[in-house]
């Protein structure tokens, strides 16, 4: 869009004082065309890297997963984290979580997450059961057979 404007005006009426000889009307002219077209190449810079930004943002929300209190960084397979929800939906930055040994703590906005303890005891009952059932079959076998 802007190379149509550029030429149909700047172009042109270079071209046409060219060809009326006004030389130097001409020079001052390309020189104004040239630092608007420096400053439209910075300005494409600067978008370039919104876009850019935009584009990280969008992809860094599917990776980002909310557990209920805290949210974790799914990245290939591998889960990182946690990170603090406040600052996430505030400023949406992933602020590390510091542990502690009943808390997680921001160690940006200070805020504080419980550790849920129902975590280890879960896979510690189901080995108790899978060895108490290995225990009972021999034991139920040995009754029977004598
Ligand atoms: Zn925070």
């Amino acid at each position: 869009m802007f190379s149509t404007v550029f030429q149909a005006t700047g172009f042109k009426r270079a071209l046409n004082l060219c060809k009326e000889g006004k030389l130097d009307a001409a020079e001052v002219l390309l020189k104004s065309l040239q630092d608007e077209f420096l400053a439209v190449c910075e300005e494409n810079e600067i978008l370039k890297n919104q876009l850019s930004e935009v584009a990280d943002v969008l992809d860094l929300a599917e990776k980002v997963q909310f557990d209920g209190q805290k949210y974790w960084l799914v990245d290939e397979g591998e889960r990182k984290g946690p990170f603090c929800q406040v600052c996430y939906d505030r400023d949406g930055l992933l602020i590390h979580l510091h542990e502690h040994e009943k808390h997680w703590e921001c160690q940006s906005c200070r805020g504080l997450y419980m550790i849920p303890r129902d975590k280890n005891p879960k896979p510690e009952k189901k080995t108790f059961l899978r060895t108490t059932l290995k225990k009972t079959i021999p034991l139920f076998l040995e009754q029977e057979m004598s």
